[in-house]
């Protein structure tokens, strides 16, 4: 079962490794709109879903995504459950 990730400095210092050079985080310029990243744990990105182009998810080579259990993955366009 997925666990609830806790918004922490540990876990965004992992995030920024996967989401960083993720195809579809700068392009989109996610970085620049809230909550910026660790999105597993915050949510999805206020971008709105269809204004963002979905072009791979580095999600599940993330630390974050093994160990809090994660399914889904493209967590900054559909939210801490990931796309179905
Ligand atoms: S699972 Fe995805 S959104 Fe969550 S910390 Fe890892 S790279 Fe970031
Ligand atoms: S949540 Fe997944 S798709 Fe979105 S920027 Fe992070 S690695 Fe890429």
């Amino acid at each position: 079962m997925p666990q609830e990730v806790p918004d922490t400095e540990e876990n965004m210092n992992i995030c920024k490794q996967f989401c960083g050079p993720c195809p579809t985080f700068k392009p989109n310029k996610l970085n620049e709109i809230e909550p910026h990243a660790l999105f597993c744990a915050r949510g999805a990105s206020e971008k709105p879903q269809k204004e963002i182009e979905e072009k791979a998810c580095n999600c599940f080579d993330c630390g974050v995504f093994k160990k809090y259990d994660l399914k889904g993955g493209w967590f900054c366009i559909y939210g801490t459950q990931g796309k179905e």
